[in-house]
């Protein structure tokens, strides 16, 4: 009779020691220990990042004056990686709100639907919502007697391979890679990217009353100056004041408004909320998932004067 009781205990003994590896299935965390109260200040902070959370202690033990905000926000712009080292695929390369810098890579044979600007609207490709964006911007620009014309639209890996080569004959690699992407790296590869009337300095594209134009309005139709002055350190790229890029309405004017580039309003803004298990009901109408990406606080670190709106 003893031995059944004792086989009965051994078994739920067993059951007990594995609970705690249930308990952690599912959590956020990959650790099992308690976290301190510094991490749990951090992840209390709406754009931290679990996954992150040993970079963010990096960051924190080699600048232990800088606060929380700034921690969180300096890692989230990978300024703890050096650009071109432990390259990120990037995630979702068919979404408007892709980022592809020198942290974050397209695939070689990534290539994403285009449609032809067409006649007057220059050269090149688009995705078809980031093409119909720039038509209906250089119409408007039109009217105001601004001429916008694309230059180079959507340019493939290869492309820009034989691109980015091209300049290394003539120059040092350190100073191609302040204006010119590596192969993968490139916006233009997204089909959202496109140089309007120029792409080069000697342009002085800035002093046109189409830059002046752009800056005013680019935002009403998705777009923003993405390589912006004063900001090579986070983008990676000298000021280019004709390469323009698609983000969609509500981040754009979030960019231009703020002054901010991409980067700064990405690293700002708040974690998607967990997914739901809950089963949807089957009569209800499922709500369209939203384009644009939640409009973040004014990011509290890069900017100088607030911009005058
Ligand atoms: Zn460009």
């Amino acid at each position: 009779m003893k031995k059944p009781v004792f086989w009965l205990l051994l078994a739920a003994l067993c059951l007990f020691s594995l609970a705690p590896a249930w308990a952690a299935e599912g959590a956020p965390l990959p650790q099992e220990r308690e976290l301190t109260q510094w991490e749990m200040d951090c992840l209390a902070l709406p754009n931290s990042r679990p996954d992150r959370l040993d970079r963010y202690a990096a960051w924190a033990a080699k600048y232990p004056e800088a606060a929380l905000e700034t921690v969180v926000a300096q890692v989230n712009l990978d300024q703890d990686r050096t650009v071109y080292q432990d390259v990120q695929a990037a995630a979702d390369p068919d979404s408007t709100a892709v980022l592809v810098n020198k942290h974050y890579a397209l695939a070689q044979d990534y290539a994403p639907e285009l449609e032809a600007l067409g006649w007057p609207y220059g050269s090149g490709s688009l995705r078809p919502e980031a093409a119909r964006a720039f038509r209906a911007m250089a119409d408007a620009a039109r009217a105001e007697g601004i001429s916008l014309r694309s230059v180079s639209a959507y340019r493939s890996y290869q492309h820009q391979s034989t691109t980015y080569n091209r300049y290394l004959r003539y120059n040092r690699q350190a100073t191609v890679d302040t204006f010119s992407a590596r192969p993968g790296h490139s916006e233009h590869q997204t089909g959202l990217a496109l140089d309007i009337n120029a792409a080069n300095v000697a342009a002085r594209f800035e002093r046109t009353p189409a830059y002046v134009w752009l800056q005013a309005h680019c935002a009403e139709y998705g777009f923003i100056l993405r390589y912006m002055e004063g900001k090579e350190s986070i983008t990676g790229y000298r000021f280019e004041p004709w390469h323009y890029r698609y983000v969609g309405a509500e981040a754009a004017k979030a960019c231009m408004e703020q002054g901010i580039a991409y980067e700064e309003y990405l690293a700002l803004l708040p974690n998607p909320a967990p997914a739901q298990e809950e089963e949807p009901a089957p009569e209800a109408v499922p709500e369209p998932a939203p384009e644009v990406l939640p409009e973040p606080a004014p990011f509290p670190i890069f900017s100088g004067a607030p911009v005058e709106l």
